[in-house]
C-alpha cells in the first residue's frame, strides 16, 4: 500500500468510527473542505427557516408585540443560558449581546472596577501580548479610562508577574494565530492569589473544547458566537459574569436594556440583578434569534466529545501534513502536545498569501494571518477526517509545484 493509500485507509475508518460524523447534515455544506470555521461557521440548515418566520410572522404580522409574545426582549438571557453549558457555566450568568469589542470593555472596566481600581492601589491592567488586537486596543482605552497602566506579557509569565497592583488580566484562551490553548486553571488561580480578577476570552475555544467556567472560578469572560458556535457573521457576542460577582458589578456602558425597571424610564439609573446587568441597548434581534436556532446543533452533544474529536482531527492533519508536504516547506506554530493545542494548526510557510490563494482555488479553504501563517480550523460538528487528508495532499500538491 502507498503512503497516500494508507491515509486514505485510516481516514475512512475514523470517519466510520466518529459518533460526531452524523451532524454534518445538519449544516449547509458542499463539496469544499472547508477548515475555516474558526474564522465563519457553517450555516446549520434550520436557520434559513427560523429568519424568514421572525421576518414573515414575527415581524411582519406581529410588530411590536413581538417583544412580548414572540419572547424578543427576554432572548439574550435565554440565548445566554444555552450558551451557559458550552462553556460550563449555570444558567443565569451569560448575556448575549453586542459585539465582542463592546463586551471586551465592559468586562474589563468592570473587572478594574470591582478589584478596587486605583483607589484601592490596584493600578495596572496585564494583557496577553498575542491577543487578538481588538483585545489590546480595547484594553488599551480601558486602561486610560480607569486611571490604570497596561502591562502586555506572555500568559504564561502572568501568574509570576500578578501582584498586589494587579487590578485586572485579560487573556484570549486560546490564541487566535498559533492555535495555542493557555492555562485557564492555572493562570485563574495565580490571578485570584494576588488578589485580582481574570477576564478570559473564549473566541477561539468555545465550542471547540471543554472551558469549565464556573469549575475554576472564572471572574469574567467573553466570545463570539459565531466562530465555532455558528451563530452567523456578526452574530451576537456574549458576557459571563460570575454570580457571585453579579451584585457589585458596575457596568461601564449602564443602557436602559440593564436597568432594574427599563419601563419606567427613569431619569436615574438603578441596575437590574443577575445577568441581564450586562445587557445595554436594544438587542440585535434578527442575528440574535438566528444564533438561538443556530445553537440547537449542540443538543446532546458532549463538549468533551467535540474535544476529542478535535484533538483527532488535528492529530491526523499534522500527520498528513508530515507525509505531503516536502520537508522544510511549512512548520507548525501550534504546539504539539494536547494540553496547549485548540481546534486549529498554523502553518509558517514562505508565501503564505499566495499558497492560500491557491489552496482555496482548489476547495480547500482555510485563511492566512499576517505575515506568514496559514491557518486551518477545525470544526469537530462538520470536518471529517478525508477531508483533513484531502486538505493536507492539496497543500503539499500545491506546494510541490511552487518548489
Ligand atoms: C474573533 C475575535 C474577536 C472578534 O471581535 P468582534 O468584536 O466580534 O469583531 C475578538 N477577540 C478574539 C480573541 C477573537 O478571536
Amino acid at each position: 500500500m502507498s503512503e497516500t493509500e494508507a491515509l486514505l485507509d485510516r481516514a475512512a475508518k475514523l470517519d466510520k468510527a466518529d459518533e460526531l460524523a452524523v451532524l454534518r447534515e445538519q449544516f449547509v455544506l458542499d463539496e469544499v473542505v472547508y477548515l475555516d470555521g474558526n474564522s465563519l461557521g457553517a450555516l446549520p440548515r434550520s436557520v434559513p427557516g427560523r429568519v424568514a418566520d421572525v421576518v414573515q410572522r414575527e415581524w411582519g404580522r406581529l410588530r411590536i408585540r413581538s417583544w412580548t409574545e414572540s419572547g424578543w426582549w427576554t432572548a439574550p438571557e435565554r440565548i445566554g443560558d444555552l450558551v451557559a453549558p458550552l462553556v460550563g457555566a449555570a444558567a443565569g450568568q451569560i448575556v448575549v449581546g453586542d459585539s465582542t469589542s463592546v463586551n471586551v470593555f465592559k468586562a474589563v472596566v468592570g473587572a478594574v472596577r470591582l478589584s478596587g481600581g486605583p483607589e484601592a492601589g490596584r493600578d495596572e491592567i496585564l494583557v496577553d501580548e498575542s491577543t487578538f488586537p481588538t483585545d489590546g486596543y480595547i484594553a488599551q482605552s480601558a486602561a486610560r479610562l480607569t486611571g490604570c497602566t497596561l502591562r502586555p506579557l506572555a500568559p504564561a509569565d502572568v501568574p509570576a508577574a500578578a501582584g498586589p497592583r494587579t487590578a485586572a488580566v485579560l487573556v484570549n484562551h486560546v490564541d487566535y494565530r498559533t492555535g495555542r490553548l493557555h492555562d485557564l486553571p492555572g493562570i485563574t488561580a495565580a490571578v485570584h492569589a494576588a488578589g485580582a480578577l481574570v477576564v478570559w476570552d473564549l473566541c477561539h475555544s468555545a465550542g471547540a473544547l471543554p472551558v469549565g467556567l464556573d469549575e475554576h472560578g472564572v471572574d469574567l469572560a467573553v466570545g463570539c458566537t459565531y466562530k465555532y458556535l455558528n451563530g452567523g457573521p456578526g452574530s451576537p457576542a456574549y458576557l459571563y459574569v460570575a454570580e457571585r460577582h453579579q451584585g457589585d458589578f458596575d457596568s461601564p456602558l449602564p443602557g436602559w436594556n440593564s436597568h432594574a425597571e427599563p419601563f419606567g424610564m427613569r431619569p436615574g439609573y438603578a441596575p437590574a440583578d443577575g445577568a441581564l446587568r450586562g445587557r445595554v441597548g436594544t438587542p440585535d434581534i434578527l442575528s440574535m434569534l438566528a444564533l438561538e436556532e443556530s445553537l440547537k446543533v449542540w443538543e446532546g452533544v458532549p463538549v468533551e466529545a467535540v474535544r476529542e474529536k478535535s484533538l483527532a482531527l488535528t492529530d491526523f492533519f499534522l500527520e498528513c501534513v508530515a507525509a505531503y508536504v516536502p520537508a522544510g516547506l511549512v512548520a507548525s506554530i501550534t504546539p504539539e502536545v494536547h494540553a496547549e493545542r485548540g481546534s486549529q494548526v498554523a502553518l509558517r510557510c514562505d508565501g503564505a498569501d499566495a499558497v492560500m490563494d491557491d489552496l482555496i482555488a482548489r476547495g480547500v479553504v482555510g485563511d492566512f494571518r499576517a505575515p506568514d501563517v496559514l491557518r486551518f480550523g477545525f470544526t469537530p460538528l462538520y470536518v471529517g477526517f478525508a477531508e483533513v487528508e484531502r486538505a493536507a495532499r492539496v497543500l503539499g500538491e500545491v506546494l510541490h509545484g511552487r518548489s
